[in-house]
């Protein structure tokens, strides 16, 4: 069977960094509804709580299962295993530390680069794999205190890997200039209240690894900085819509 033109220029192919949290899990149906072919990676850099990265297989199980046409376009799920991340970081998601605010406003959750490095080595998998669009969950607006978050950061990132694996990858982060309030919105768009729920049921965002209570917003602690900003947008994405 001829392969379509452009699996072989890799027009339609993405790869998309799936964490299992709210974001990327946004970020991976707004890729399923624009390129036809869509792989997934994931990162185990021994996060301080892993219910995030066990998030994951349920999450792409519920896209399976609510969208046919999403479940043609998925593709292989990768995890990457990186121990160094940690060795070359003490912070609060790896260590047993509690959650607090450095002097220069970052909070020590912030593992120096870490958006580099993911960036990166996803570049090195989707070279290998023929993928050509890159979508990350990472946003200026709730996180600008994280400086690989920033949208120069990775425009400046999509400019030395093209060079670097003399490629023409390009880098997506459509929740860059939205809130967690508009992510709840672009997800009703994008699979209505049936996305809605998955992202709702079956995402982790909470920084302590809190599963116990289901709110209406998702599980999590409620109290610690990411629950926090996801309870926010919630209410205020429940309000609008009423
Ligand atoms: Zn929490």
């Amino acid at each position: 069977m001829p392969v379509p033109a452009t699996e072989t220029s890799g027009g339609g192919r993405a790869l998309v960094l799936f964490s299992g949290g709210q974001d990327s899990t946004v970020c991976l149906a707004w890729a399923l509804e624009r390129f036809e072919h869509v792989e997934t990676i994931g990162f185990d850099y021994r996060q301080r709580h892993k219910v995030e990265l066990d998030c994951r297989g349920p999450v792409l199980e519920g896209l399976r299962a609510a969208f046919p046409a999403w479940a043609q376009r998925l593709g292989a799920d990768h995890v990457l295993d990186l121990p160094v991340i940690p060795a070359i970081s003490e912070t609060a998601m790896t260590q047993d530390m509690t959650i607090t605010f450095a002097a220069n406003g970052l909070p020590n959750t912030f593992v120096p680069g870490r958006n580099l490095l993911f960036f990166t080595f996803a570049a090195a998998l989707a070279y290998r794999r023929g993928l050509k669009h890159l979508v990350g969950g990472m946003c200026e607006t709730d996180y600008s205190g994280y400086p690989d978050c920033r949208d120069d950061t990775l425009k400046a990132l999509q400019v030395t890997l093209n060079l670097g694996m003399d490629q023409r990858f390009v880098l997506h982060t459509p929740l860059m200039w939205i809130d967690k309030a508009t992510t709840w919105a672009l997800a009703k768009e994008l699979g209505g209240d049936m996305l809605v729920d998955i992202v709702r049921e079956r995402t982790h965002t909470c920084y302590l690894g809190d599963r116990t209570t289901l709110h209406d917003w998702g599980y999590g602690c409620g109290t610690c900085p990411a629950c926090d900003l996801r309870k926010v947008g919630y209410a205020r994405f429940f309000e609008h819509q009423r």
